[in-house]
């Protein structure tokens, strides 16, 4: 084994700040006026890869959530916590807040390699850091906001306080109990609140990577929760304690596998620090309990992981097919609550259905729209009363259309009851052959009774 520092702090700070640029530019890049991610429940639309899809398309959903499951199950089985470490806004915020605003910038801690001593007094620090985060705080959940409000609204809400006092207040409170939580919680929520850190241990298996104290190499310091020696005297640890003092959540690494652990790699490199100095490699190493024991590289490709390539690329390839069957026109058809109408006229009888059609165009273009309306088994038999000829809709745009259909010849022969048809919609893009959506409604017929009252009425 080679010793050399490793340098897994600067590592995760170099990727907090390039997850941090995509996390903010994200919101702001749009292909044909579209983002990558956008769930808006104002404008009832879910952006999704660029692609925009009508609130009424969340067929979607359930597979971005298996996905979202599956995705942490496979990770933390072949990672452990990395997402604790290297991407969880709890350990970003942290280190802004522990770090960046209270050690680096205020002095208000002496060392950043101490993270066990609690600083007395100094509260006109205390106070400024807490406004220094308060800030941060409101920016990163307006952040979060721009998922759900786009950016071009948001700016335009704010500028109104006065006529949106909700999402002034979301952002009010939310930024609050965010500057709370990373103040006074601290460490403790990823301990106690956390659900992800209480279930993460039953996806782990011996070949899981992990922060690891080398036994072997460093000595047995704990039995159990007992503190066996001071300074072990067998092994290669020297009991400096610097990966205790480095340690966010306060733990002793040496004491084997805990909760506490945010896998962040901080006592890893303070022992490679001291071990160093000895031509030694870390005593705490990242890596799996059967590499430790064996010796051997850590074995990524097992029957887990690859199960669960398997099962997310079957539902990767579940959700494009799903994607692509988008439409860009809805149509939802409702009945008038009325059957039918019977109409005379120049001495005729006429059946009239009427219908109300909700159309949306859900494409990025203007479309002009129109419909066929078919009977089952019968050729012809009915026309568009009303709308009479195609209409226009802007992009994104939804009319409803009140529907009258005429039946043009004698559909049924019934003298008890009235005959129901099934009828066959097909909406489509006039200007677009690719724009088409199919329906499915009825056409109700009445009884030859009803017929009779408009002789009687003759006579
Ligand atoms: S930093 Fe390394 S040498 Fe020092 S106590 Fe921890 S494990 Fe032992
Ligand atoms: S023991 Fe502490 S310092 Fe080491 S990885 Fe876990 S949380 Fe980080």
């Amino acid at each position: 084994m080679k010793a050399c520092i490793t340098n897994y702090t600067n590592k995760r700070y170099i990727f907090y700040i390039l997850a941090t640029i995509v996390i903010f530019a994200l919101p702001f890049i749009r292909v044909n006026k579209n983002h990558f991610f956008l769930l808006s429940f104002d404008h009832k639309k879910l952006n999704l890869f660029f692609v925009a899809f009508d609130t009424q398309e969340l067929y979607l959903m359930p597979f971005l959530l298996i996905l979202l499951f599956l995705t942490i199950f496979f990770i933390t089985t072949l990672a452990g916590r990395i997402w604790c470490a290297w991407s969880c806004p709890q350990t970003i915020f942290r280190v802004i807040y522990r770090d960046i605003i209270q050690t680096k910038l205020l002095k208000i801690r002496k060392n950043i390699k101490d993270k066990q001593k609690e600083f007395q007094g100094q509260f006109v620090k205390k106070f400024i850091a807490g406004i220094l985060f308060y800030c941060v705080s409101i920016i990163a959940v307006s952040n979060l906001l721009w998922y759900f409000i786009p950016p071009e609204d948001f700016f335009a809400y704010i500028q109104n306080p006065g006529e949106h006092m909700l999402l002034i207040g979301i952002i009010f409170f939310a930024s609050l109990f965010l500057s709370f939580d990373i103040m006074y919680l601290q460490e403790k929520f990823c301990i106690y609140v956390c659900p992800y850190a209480r279930i993460q241990s039953v996806m782990f298996d011996h070949d899981t990577i992990q922060v690891i104290y080398d036994e072997k190499r460093g000595g047995v310091i704990y039995d159990g929760h007992t503190k066996l020696h001071k300074k072990p005297p067998q092994g290669e640890c020297i009991g400096c304690e610097a990966c205790v003092s480095v340690c966010p959540t306060h733990i002793d690494i040496r004491k084997g596998m805990q909760l506490e652990c945010i896998n962040c790699l901080e006592c890893a490199d303070a022992c490679s620090k001291i071990q160093l100095k000895f031509n030694r490699p870390s005593l705490i190493n990242w890596t799996s309990a059967k590499s430790i024991e064996t010796r051997q590289k850590v074995n990524y490709f097992r029957f887990r992981t690859i199960a669960y390539v398997v099962v997310l690329s079957i539902v990767f390839i579940g959700l494009l097919i799903a994607s692509t069957k988008k439409e860009h026109m809805l149509l939802n058809i409702n009945r008038a609550t009325e059957l039918y109408h019977i109409e005379k006229k120049n001495d005729k009888l006429e059946v009239i259905n009427a219908y109300t059609f909700l159309f949306q165009n859900t494409d990025n273009k203007d479309h002009q729209y129109y419909f066929e309306a078919i009977l089952e088994g019968i050729e012809g038999g009915i026309e568009i009363v009303s709308p009479s000829k195609p209409f226009t809709l802007k992009a994104g745009a939804n009319t409803k259309k009140v529907v009258t259909l005429r039946a043009t010849k004698k559909l049924a022969n019934d003298d008890k009851k009235d005959t129901i048809i099934p009828l066959h919609i097909r909406a489509y893009a006039v200007d677009d052959e690719n724009i088409v959506v199919f329906r499915e409604s009825i056409f109700s017929y009445p009884k030859n009774t009803e017929f009779d009252k408009f002789k009687d009425e003759k006579k």
